[in-house]
């Protein structure tokens, strides 16, 4: 059957290390959507949004959750953690919060408890810490069964004598794992079991064939908007590697991980923090050590939402944010936390790298050239004033106009918003 799309299809993702603020894109978007989706990450992608003062906090659950009347759907390609999507669905509850309805693919892949034993096992064993997000999270297991062919898909937790024989062979493997390998103690079958069949019967009521109802919602004129996670330095295939997560973070991760075509796409939205951040190891060109990165990370609030780990911070990267606007096909760019640069006298935005000696406008993709970039800076002139009152481009003082200006013209993508503060009600937009 060919169903006609005559709705669009819009993604947010990110185009540095994680943490831009797609959640707060994604909210300030959403009054033009009827579906929010998600189709890859998991519970290593917390994104924050305020409103009226208060802040919500969501992992799993697309930011549409906050919105009245909108439909909120997790794609197959979205790792999910059946106990916090169930605390996260609590929580909107006894806050008064859970507006939107909630739709949450048959084929998206569960978390079993054996996973985060597994994930925690082996970072022990490897004395190693762990790449952005991941920490005992059980998403390098879940990952590595659900490519092995052996994953616990949500429908398995619907159907208790296909959960059981999955089970029974998976915990045998992973407590054989655990117990000889690991030294750790081995998992009961039983509690296992049980637990997971009590996550089926209570997510029973939101499971269905959601690319089915992405289709629908087109083929009826609606809006999809699918927010990424994590950002594009981080995807698997496009990152700075083995630094990164296990899934496609780039715009294309929206097609997989919700089941829609790549021509159903009609807007990618770039986003990007004003300066740079980074949470965990991996090449970072641009990181300020010493004061004036700490007066980023302080001014920014850079610290994890889950762990309260401060992130890396520098400078904007001109060669990455090209890399990653080119790798997403971005249609326009959503520049966060312009707020945050107040008071930096001259910003130094890195225009090229020299490595070995040699001048690289290109974004190296491998990693270990990466380590070996040293920034080349120009300086733009700063502001002092506090911005975060402005409700308009106009408003801005001019070199905070003549900042975002510079990024547009050499990112060669237009900017289509900028964020002078977390709130709602703090985001400007321009035409684009
Ligand atoms: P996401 O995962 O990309 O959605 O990003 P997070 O939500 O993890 O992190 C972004 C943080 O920056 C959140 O605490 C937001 O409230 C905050 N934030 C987003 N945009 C702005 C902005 O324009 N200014 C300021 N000061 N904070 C912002």
């Amino acid at each position: 059957m060919v169903v006609s799309q005559s709705g669009r299809v819009e993604v947010v993702v990110g185009l540095q290390w994680g943490d831009e603020g797609k959640g707060r894109v994604a909210d300030a978007l959403a009054p033009g959507f009827d579906v929010f989706a998600r189709g890859q990450g998991g519970a290593n992608s917390g994104h924050t949004v305020v409103i009226d003062g208060k802040k919500h906090e969501l992992f799993l659950l697309p930011t549409g959750m906050l919105r009245p009347c909108k439909t909120c759907v997790l794609g197959s390609g979205v790792l999910i953690d059946p106990d916090l999507l169930l605390a996260e669905l609590r929580n909107l509850q006894e806050g008064g919060m859970d507006r939107a309805s909630l739709v949450v693919s048959e084929t998206a892949h569960a978390i079993m408890p054996y996973h985060k034993l597994l994930d925690r096992a082996r970072d022990r064993s490897r004395g190693r810490r762990r790449p952005p997000g991941s920490h005992d999270l059980g998403m390098d297991s879940a990952c590595a069964d659900k490519y092995a062919r052996r994953g616990v898909r949500i429908e398995d937790l619907l159907d208790e004598d296909i959960l059981r024989e999955r089970l029974e062979a998976n915990l045998d493997e992973a407590n054989t794992l655990l117990s000889k390998v690991y030294d750790e103690e081995p998992l009961p079958f039983h509690e296992t079991y049980s637990k997971a069949l009590s996550w089926g019967r209570a997510l029973a009521p939101y499971v269905c064939d959601a690319s089915l109802s992405v289709s629908e919602a087109l083929a009826e004129g609606k809006g999809v908007l699918f927010e990424g996670a994590q950002g594009t330095l981080l995807d698997v295939d496009l990152g700075t590697y083995p630094h990164v997560t296990n899934s496609c973070t780039a715009a294309a991760g929206a097609c997989t991980g919700l089941g829609v075509g790549p021509s159903a796409i009609d807007r990618v939205i770039g986003v990007l923090k004003a300066y740079c951040t980074r949470a965990g190891e991996g090449p970072f060109p641009t990181e300020e050590h010493g004061e004036r990165g700490d007066g980023l990370r302080t001014r920014g609030a850079e610290f994890d939402s889950a762990t309260g780990a401060a992130r890396r911070c520098g400078w904007l990267d001109l060669p990455a944010l090209r890399y990653a606007a080119k790798v997403n096909g971005a249609s326009s760019l959503a520049i966060t936390k312009l707020d945050i640069l107040a008071g930096v006298e001259r910003i130094p935005v890195c225009v090229s790298y020299e490595i070995d000696g040699a001048e690289v406008g290109e974004f190296p993709c491998s990693s270990a050239s990466l380590t070996r970039a040293v920034p080349r800076y120009e300086h733009l002139e700063g502001w002092r004033d506090d911005i975060s009152r402005c409700t308009s481009f106009g408003e801005l003082p001019k070199n905070a106009r003549d900042y975002v200006r510079y990024v547009e013209t050499a990112v060669g993508t237009p900017v289509s918003m900028v964020g002078v503060g977390p709130g709602r009600e703090q985001t400007i937009l321009l035409d684009a």
